[in-house]
């Protein structure tokens, strides 16, 4: 997709809308390629070089998110993968698999998460 300033704007709106529902600090968007790379490097270490492969990143310890808009090729895509990784930010301690797809679908439908408490 093309990155302009509107599509920007909706990007971080439906950020906000959907870091309210689960309960999570508002990650810091990078959307492009560039912005991966003008990132400090101790933040997007690990996958820096690489990340224009995959559609989106998270890098948790830092609170920040890529969303690689260039490679997206749809409305809908766009939303699952912003999903995906706000989901990967609730729930630090899931790896990919049954469950965490399921969260995602049900992030998708609208559903709401009670903030995360880490275990004692
Ligand atoms: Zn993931």
């Amino acid at each position: 997709m093309k990155l302009d300033p509107e599509l920007r704007l909706q990007i971080l709106e439906k950020t906000g809308v959907y870091s309210n529902r689960f309960s999570i600090a508002e990650p810091h968007l990078l959307l492009t390629t560039k912005e991966v790379l003008d990132a400090p490097k101790e933040m997007t270490e690990g996958r820096r070089t690489s990340a224009y492969k995959y559609y989106g990143v998270s890098y948790l310890q830092h609170n920040l998110v890529f969303i690689n808009v260039r490679k997206i090729p749809d409305e809908k895509t766009l939303e699952n993968t912003l999903v995906h990784e706000l989901i990967h930010m609730r729930f630090p301690y899931l790896a990919h698999g049954k469950r965490f797809n399921k969260l995602v679908r049900q992030g998708l439908r609208g559903k709401t998460f009670a903030p995360y408490k880490k275990r004692k």
